[in-house]
Formats: structure tokens, sequence, C-alpha cells
């Protein structure tokens, strides 16, 4: 046989996020942002309804988001930056244009950490700019007809477009990139990076390329992915179609295609707009922006620990293992209670019992309760009260998760446990006639252990912690057993 080379195809992803930025008002005029329960177009103006003559204001405390989320990203803020105007035409954008930012953004050549397989990975960040949102249409039934509907309170919303280079070389990696930026503009609190609201989206670019230079595939742009899942999974199609397109002789164009999650396939949309379709030009209503080195330096000052570096300090610092530490890193609220009901531990083994604690059963009860993945309903406090319980033995830990179902709103767990009957150890008399009881069932193992087989007291403390419906610790029930089986109160 004869050994032809054939080229491997490499992909390359690039992905733009448009996250909406968290502020109370609008970017270019007063009107509330919060636009998600308010009746359609109530909270509008000439400005953000376009009317002639209208004149935008700057809000300053978008700007300031958008240029702590740069910095998150270790970007460079350029001294000077400008908005311009993206011309287009669409029924949900009455001006006919964004005020966008085109060659002078606010934030340039930052990057993003993120972890795949358990590997830190790097990926590069073109970009962050400033930019508004456009209205909504709804498309519904009036007096029986179909009709396109428009609510314009979304428009002149906040956005920031956060440019990803093509640095990402699968979809799993994609995946976990977009994660991880998520995750630094909630910790950060610059977005809420709800996805289903449609608060944070994501395009892709997706191109293959043969490692030894001989083809270089034109980029698709990838649209319409309402969640990660969907994300994954339409770049695992768009990979898989672009390698059997070139696979079978044809010709792959550059265009945008539209994921149809419940079909699981892109289809071609339109052929992409390059910049000079949008004929930008510099706004004229709103002056240049301004940054000085002070005011980058207080931003910096004031970033809160970035998830990535917090995993690896609770990692180090508290001994936690890494799967601990990263569930508990997913959610600043979750990693805040997690520090403040270990502040008055100063031991591994105390922490990883507060750590296990919530990952596994204060968490779950969290999900079971349908609160949000931030939010448990245990406070600092309840926690380390109920963590000391159970490791000075008052709580047995079956009787430690019975407490968490029943535990009241701002009830202390050791205020709990003696409402429900639940310490251990509290009474002597309880517990000796539990293995008082349980020798009485099982005289065999008794007669063994005086005996001198030693390992028949098992049996006896199983069947005492039965009787005490779990109450009792196993080592308080071992020692009950064995002072009663050796000592004078025998009672036989
Ligand atoms: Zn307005």
């Amino acid at each position: 046989m004869s050994a032809v080379t054939t080229p491997t195809f490499i992909t390359v992803i690039g992905l733009e996020v448009h996250a909406q930025v968290l502020t109370s008002s609008k970017m270019y005029c007063g009107c509330s942002a919060e636009y998600a329960n308010a009746e359609p177009n109530t909270h509008v103006c000439p400005v953000c309804l376009g009317l002639p003559g209208a004149l935008p204001v700057m809000n300053r405390a978008a700007i300031e988001t958008v240029m702590r989320t740069g910095i998150a990203f270790n970007c460079t803020i350029p001294d000077h930056c400008k908005l311009d105007r993206k011309n287009y035409v669409y029924p949900d954008l009455p001006k006919g244009y964004q005020i966008s930012q085109y060659d002078l953004p606010l934030c340039i050549d930052g990057e993003i950490e993120f972890e795949v397989d358990g590997e830190i990975t790097r990926a590069g960040i073109t970009r962050v700019h400033i930019e508004e949102d456009t209205g909504r249409l709804l498309h519904d039934t009036v007096e029986g007809k179909s009709a396109s509907l428009v609510d314009l309170n979304r428009s002149g919303v906040p956005l920031m477009e956060i440019v990803g280079e093509p640095d990402l070389k699968s979809p799993e990696e994609a995946r976990e990139y977009l994660i991880a930026l998520r995750r630094v503009l909630r910790y950060i609190g610059a977005s809420s990076g709800n996805m289903e609201d449609g608060a944070f989206r994501c395009d892709a670019n997706v191109s293959i390329r043969a490692d030894d230079g001989s083809f270089i595939g034109p980029k698709v742009e990838i649209k319409n992915m309402n969640s990660f899942r969907a994300v994954e999974r339409a770049l695992r199609f768009e990979e898989q179609r672009q390698r059997s397109v070139v696979a079978g002789g044809g010709e792959l164009t550059q265009e945008t295609r539209g994921w149809v999650d419940a079909r699981g396939f892109t289809v071609p949309q339109r052929t992409k707009e390059r910049a000079h379709d949008y004929r930008y030009f510099p706004e004229p209503d709103l002056p240049p922006l301004r940054s000085t080195q002070t005011t980058r330096d207080a931003i910096l000052e004031s970033l809160p620990e970035l998830p990535v570096r917090r995993l690896n300090r609770f990692a180090l610092e508290y001994g936690l293992a890494r799967h601990d530490a990263a569930v508990l890193t997913l959610e600043r609220p979750v990693a805040d209670l997690f520090e403040d009901s270990v502040r008055d531990l100063s031991d591994h083994h105390g922490y990883r019992m507060t750590a296990n604690w919530i990952v596994n059963d204060i968490m779950g009860l969290a999900r079971a309760r349908g609160l949000p993945p931030d939010e448990l309903s245990l406070t600092a406090d309840q926690i380390a009260d109920l963590v000391m319980l159970v490791r000075d033995g008052k709580l047995t830990g079956r009787a430690a998760k019975e407490l968490l179902h029943q535990l009241g709103e701002s009830e202390m767990p050791s205020i709990a446990a003696e409402r429900l009957n639940l310490l251990s150890g509290s009474d002597d008399d309880e517990l000796d006639l539990a293995v008082a009881e349980a020798m009485r069932l099982h005289p065999a193992a008794v007669a063994d252990y005086r005996g001198g087989k030693k390992a028949a007291i098992g049996r006896l403390i199983g069947e005492t912690m039965k009787i005490t419906g779990g109450r009792a610790s196993p080592d308080s029930v071992r020692q009950a057993l064995a002072s009663i089986l050796e000592g004078e109160r025998s009672g036989n």
C-alpha cells in the first residue's frame, strides 16, 4: 500500500458575546433598563424611540462597567475611544442605526483563563465595546389576523460586545470558554448573564483549515444558539458539515447560518454583511471618551477576586478537593457564604467538612426547593452551627440531614436539634435502655464478645443505633456498649 499523506483538519472557533450591562437606566437616556416585566412600550422616551431631534446622553455607570469587564479580562484600556453609528434598517430599530463602537473600542487585547478537562487554557479577547440593544418584535395574532408587534422597552438598554480571538479548537473548548466568561461577568456584577432572558447571547465564527496549510476555509457565522448546550451542539454539527463538504469535493462559502435547535442542524440565513455595508461613521451627537490611569487603577483596585483564582485559593488555602473548590466558586454568593461559614475555624478538617455539607446537602436542598444556583436557604451562622454540632459528636450525620429538612428559616441548628429531639448523647438513660434492648435481642453476640470475639460488638452497635433511630453517634454507642459489656453495669 502506498502511503498518501492526507492533511488533518483543524477546527477554528471564535465567539462573539453580547451581554446586557447591569445598570438601572438605559445607555443614552434616563429610561429604566428594567424591561422584562414591564408593559410593552412604557419605558420609552424620544431618545430611545429614535424621534428626530432627540439627543443622546451617555450613561457613565454603563461605561465604567464595561471598563471593569475589560480590566477583569486583562485588556488594555486606551486613553481615547469614540462612539460610531452602525446604520441598518430593521423594524425593531426605530433610529435606523445603533450607537456602537467601530475602530476605537473601549477595551482591547485581553484574555480569559478557563479549564478544559482539568487543564488551564487561555484564549484571547480581541475587544470589548459598548453599544445599545434593539427593541423586540412579538409575532402574535390580533383580531384573528397574524401580526408583528414591536416593544421598544429594550431599545437602548446598555449592551457590551465581547469579541474573542479565534483561539478555540473544539466545541467543548468553546462551551467552557463561554461558561467561564459568563461567570466572570456575574462575579464582577457586570451582567446577569441570563441566557434564557436574552441578557447573554452568543454568535460563533467557525472555519476549518488543514494543518499543513494546504487549505483554509472561509468563516461561517452561526446564530440563534440559546443555551450552552445549543452552542456546543451547533458547533459540533458545523465542524462536521464543513469537513464533509470539503471531503466531498464541494466548496464552502462565507455565510451566516442559523441553528435550528429542535432539528439539530444549521441552515443558511444570508451572506454576511461586511463592515462597509453598515456605513459606520463617528457619532456626531456624543463626544469621544477619555480615560485616565487613575480611573483605570481605581477600577482594578475595586475588582473582586476572580473565579479561577478563587478556585485555586480554595484548594490551596482550605485544603479542599478540587471538585469541591470548583463547585463552591461557581457563583460568588456561594463562595462568600463558604468563607463566612468557616471564619471561626482554623483547620483543614473543619474546612472540608463545611465544604462537604454545602456541596452535597445544602446545595441539594436549595435545588430541591427550586432556588437559583446563587442562593442557598441557609445563612453562614446556621451552617457553622450545624458543622460544629456534627463535629462535636452532638449530631450524627443522619440526624443532621434530617434536621436540614426541618430547619426553620432563621432557626439555629442547635435550637432545632433540641426542638426535634435529634441530639445524640443528650439522654444517657435512653442510650442505656437501647443498649440493654440490643443485648436482649442478640444474646449470641453478647456471648461471643464476652468470650473474646471483640468484633461481635459491631452487630450490637448497629442494632442499638437502629433502636435510637440514628440519633446516637457510633462512638457514643460503642462506649456505652463497651462499658456495659465489660463493666459492673452488665445487668446480667
Ligand atoms: Zn428612553
